[in-house]
C-alpha cells in the first residue's frame, strides 16, 4: 500500500466485483458516461508490470479482465472491445475494459485519441448486472472455482 498512489489509496470507481486478489471497477464521470459500461480491473497490491506477478496470479487477472470483457459484451453489445493496459500515470496493475461503438466520441481511434464526434448517449449496465455476469463468466471460465 503506497499512500501516494491513487489505485493504493482509493477503489478508483465503483466495486462491481472483487476477490482476494483483484476488483473490477465501473469507470465514473465523462469517460464512463461516453463509454457506459468501461470497466477497470485493478490489481489490489501495488505492483507496475504483469511481470511482476507469478504465472497464478497473472493467469487469474487474466481471466477477470476476459470476464469482464464478457460479461460487457453480453450487457452492452458494443460493436467491438478494447483491452489496454497502460499504466504511465499511475503505475499500480490495472487493465482498461472499454466498450467501443461505431458512433462513439473517438471511435476508431483510442479513447484518449482526440474526439471525433460527440457522444451517443447510451444506458449503462447496472452494477448489480454486471457482477452477476463477471461472476457467471468467471464460473464457466474456471469451472467453478472462483465464482
Ligand atoms: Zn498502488
Amino acid at each position: 500500500m503506497r499512500m501516494e498512489c491513487l489505485l493504493c489509496r482509493e477503489s478508483g470507481g465503483e466495486v462491481v466485483w472483487q476477490d482476494e486478489s483483484c476488483r473490477v471497477v465501473l469507470v465514473e464521470g465523462r469517460d464512463g458516461d461516453d463509454y457506459p459500461g468501461y470497466c477497470r480491473v485493478i490489481w489490489g497490491a501495488h505492483v507496475p508490470e504483469m511481470s511482476d506477478l507469478d504465472l497464478h496470479d497473472r493467469r487469474h487477472l487474466m481471466a477477470v479482465v476476459f470476464a469482464t470483457e464478457a460479461a460487457l459484451r453480453a450487457l452492452a453489445a458494443p460493436n467491438k472491445v478494447n483491452l489496454a493496459s497502460l499504466g504511465n500515470q499511475v503505475p499500480h496493475l490495472h487493465w482498461h475494459v472499454i466498450p467501443r461503438w461505431r458512433d462513439d466520441r473517438t471511435f476508431p481511434g483510442a479513447i484518449w485519441a482526440a474526439p471525433a464526434r460527440e457522444a451517443v448517449p447510451r444506458r449503462t449496465p447496472a452494477p448489480e448486472d454486471l457482477r452477476r455476469a463477471i461472476a457467471r463468466a468467471i464460473a464457466e471460465e474456471q469451472g467453478g472455482t472462483l465464482a
